[in-house]
């Protein structure tokens, strides 16, 4: 009887480790080294590699992982506040497919509204980049608190006083005025807002461009 309650015991202990280590299994493939490497290690180590393009490093899936709950980076539509200050959730238009220069797409959603009108924080989250580009002109890059998701705000006039890079934004909070800093038409500002899924390493010049649209046109008030 002893004995049988110390197997059970003993199972059930086992099961839970099994399940914890499935359950961060993600990580692992990421760092697992070829048994091949060992042997070339100290020249194959040498030279730092540029990272795998984020597309691969993203959608890699180990066939070890399948069972593995798929960690979903897109919140549910309606979940995001609208980013700029007055426009009712009706009046946005999906522009994520719309042709941009040289074959790009768009990838993100332009909110039109007079330059200078408020911008706020679409959710709560950290600010991980305030960025000068050439295409972007002023942007503010803001993370999820899971740093999962990189929530993109370009063409801006200006940032909002006291804003800076760590600092964290509530959802509806000042981030800056709409403008059309870099390549936008100065006869028509707007708020050029776009929604990245973050690779495992959370770089926020890299993710995976998600349509922000359904994001927003479910939101209410
Ligand atoms: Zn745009």
């Amino acid at each position: 009887m002893r004995g049988t309650l110390l197997f059970l015991l003993g199972a059930l202990v086992g099961a839970n480790v099994v399940y914890f280590v499935l359950t961060r299994a993600p990580h692992a493939p990421a760092v697992a080294t070829p048994p091949s490497a060992a042997i070339a290690a100290p020249v194959a180590t040498e030279a730092p590699l540029p990272s795998p393009a984020p597309a691969t490093a993203s959608q890699a899936t180990p066939a070890a992982t399948t069972t593995a709950p798929l960690r979903l980076p897109s919140p549910p539509p309606g979940r995001l506040s609208i980013p700029v200050q007055g426009i009712a959730a009706t009046s946005l238009r999906d522009t994520f497919n719309d042709a941009r220069s040289e074959g790009r797409r768009h990838d993100a959603i332009d909110i039109m509204a007079p330059a200078g009108t408020p911008v706020l924080a679409a959710a709560d989250g950290r600010i991980e980049k305030l960025f000068l580009s050439e295409r972007g002109g002023i942007t503010l890059y803001q993370f999820n608190p899971e740093r999962t998701l990189a929530y993109y705000y370009a063409h801006l006039q200006r940032y909002a006083d006291g804003i800076a890079e760590g600092q964290v934004l509530r959802r509806g909070q000042l981030l800056g005025y709409v403008g059309a800093t870099g390549n936008a038409d100065p006869a028509a500002p707007h708020l050029h807002f776009a929604v990245f899924a973050l690779g495992p390493e959370a770089r926020w010049w890299e993710g995976t461009a998600l349509n922000p649209y359904p994001m927003l046109a479910g939101a209410r008030d």
